[in-house]
């Protein structure tokens, strides 16, 4: 089995897709990672999907990604009295440290961290940015408001704080806990909330110490003030949309997603456009128009992956939501106009041995009836470099390594397979690609296949080896 499309789907686990019977459904409708968000459910409930996931993968035989996605410093009010408190604009609202629940004229903000980063005039932001406070005058331990934007607050509303670098670590005890147990599971990949510098993914590297790949969600002005030093601390990136619209005008994330896919492929790193991609499809079976065009927009635009969260992780339409996705990305793929998109947008390859290898991929199968390009890596790395050519056909990832390849299913045109047996010389390595590349359906006897790897072989960061065979 292999997908016929380059971009990939991550699918989000929840209650409405914890049984194996689902989860096999969002994989053959066409999942290719599987996240788990510890922000909501049980360390029980997030093993026993990746059990299923795991299930799944040996019923198919195809490597699957899961993805462990940690909650980060969310910040949040505190309670009420008397329940949900309406604010009106104008009005002053005090919040401060004392934990006695609040009113409508004042609330706790457990967070000292904020109060410390606070100056006249910043705007806090309550419940996704549908009440806005201005800060006047503030101490360590409170902050006198003023609302700007009226509205209801309940308890343990979310807070955003968008203008300053805020002094919070970037994971929490809970984090670090999810992370440990994330780890002794073996998760594939870990995404980090609310990354502000690239110290936050290094640290978060520093605890996994290569045991998951990291990736690093741009949730936060200040992540994207330091764009390129994040993408190259981090494994891979997430536009992470919902939080970052809370955070920045909506207007302004068109662009700075673009920004960021633009900035990802230029580094060769897998980037997840990710939130409220197919958002009425939580309760209904088909999207509106503006949430088809927005996934294809994405596609346009050579991300690795497009994300599904709640539509299917709690909605009423997990596998319809896929399958949508699933459509909407082989169309986009079929359209002319889409290779000369991929090809406008791509940056020119760095003055390195591997991207010179991979330049030569691109160009080869552009030039002689290439079935696939074949890539035999250790670590992932040969073909992630000829992923960021965006080729015209299929990198097919022979790896002896199990992490590598289920790693490899987020990355856009990269088709993992697991090849327990490493290889002992070039012969031996042009015969097993031969084989699998007939095997899993790219090739046919008499076709080309071109193949990419690093000697001496096992050795990250080597590429510097093509080799052209006929299967
Ligand atoms: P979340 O992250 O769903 O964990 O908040 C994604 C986002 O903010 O877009
Ligand atoms: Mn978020």
């Amino acid at each position: 089995m292999h997908r016929k499309r380059s971009a990939r789907i991550v699918a989000t686990l929840g209650p409405s897709s914890s049984d194996l019977t689902t989860v096999r459904a969002l994989f053959d409708a066409g999942a290719d990672v599987f996240r788990l968000n510890f922000s909501h459910g049980t360390h029980a409930q997030h093993q026993e999907r990746l059990e299923i996931v795991r299930r799944v993968e040996r019923d198919t035989g195809r490597p699957i990604a899961v993805l462990l996605d940690l909650q980060g410093p969310k910040l949040r009010i505190g309670t009420f009295t008397d329940g949900p408190v309406t604010l009106q604009a104008g009005a002053a609202f005090r919040l401060d440290l004392d934990p006695t629940p609040g009113d409508a004229t004042r609330a706790p903000l457990p967070h000292p961290e904020i109060f410390a980063a606070l100056e006249t005039g910043t705007e806090l932001l309550v419940d996704d940015g549908k009440v806005r406070l201005k800060v006047g005058r503030f101490g360590p331990d409170f902050a006198d408001t003023q609302v700007v934007t009226g509205g209801t607050v309940s308890d343990r509303k979310g807070v955003n704080v968008p203008s300053v670098l805020l002094p919070i670590p970037a994971m929490t005890p809970k984090d670090r806990a999810d992370l440990e147990f994330g780890l002794t599971l073996g998760v594939d990949w870990v995404a980090l909330s609310f990354v502000q510098r690239p110290e936050d993914v290094r640290e978060v590297k520093g605890i996994v110490q290569g045991r998951a790949a990291v990736l690093a969600k741009l949730e936060k002005p200040a992540a994207i003030e330091s764009l390129d030093a994040i993408i190259d601390a981090a494994d891979a990136i997430m536009v992470a949309r919902g939080d970052l619209g809370v955070e920045l005008p909506a207007e302004q994330v068109p662009r700075i997603q673009k920004q960021i896919v633009r900035a990802c492929r230029a580094a060769g790193k897998p980037v997840v456009v990710a939130t409220q991609m197919l958002e009425s499809m939580i309760t209904s079976p088909v999207p509106t128009r503006a949430e088809a065009s927005d996934v294809a927009n994405a596609v346009y635009d050579g991300a690795d992956a497009v994300m599904l969260s709640a539509e299917s992780a709690s909605g009423q339409y997990p596998r319809e939501a896929v399958a949508m996705m699933d459509r909407i990305i082989a169309e986009v793929e079929s359209d002319p106009d889409y290779r000369s998109a991929i090809d406008a947008s791509h940056t020119a390859p760095q003055a390195a041995v591997a991207d010179a290898i991979c330049l030569a991929l691109q160009q080869t199968a552009n030039l002689l009836p290439v079935a696939a390009i074949v890539t035999y890596t250790r670590s992932g790395y040969t073909s992630l470099r000829a992923a960021r050519e965006r080729p015209v056909v299929p990198v097919l990832s022979m790896t002896p390594e199990l992490a590598t390849a289920r790693r490899l299913a987020l990355v856009w045109g990269v088709h993992p397979v697991h090849a327990n047996e490493s290889v002992s010389d070039v012969p031996d390595m042009v015969n097993k690609a031969c084989a699998i590349a007939r095997r899993e359906a790219f090739a046919q006897t008499g076709d080309f296949v071109v193949i990419a790897s690093g000697m001496p072989f096992g050795v990250a960061g080597t590429t510097n080896f093509l080799h052209i065979a006929k299967v």
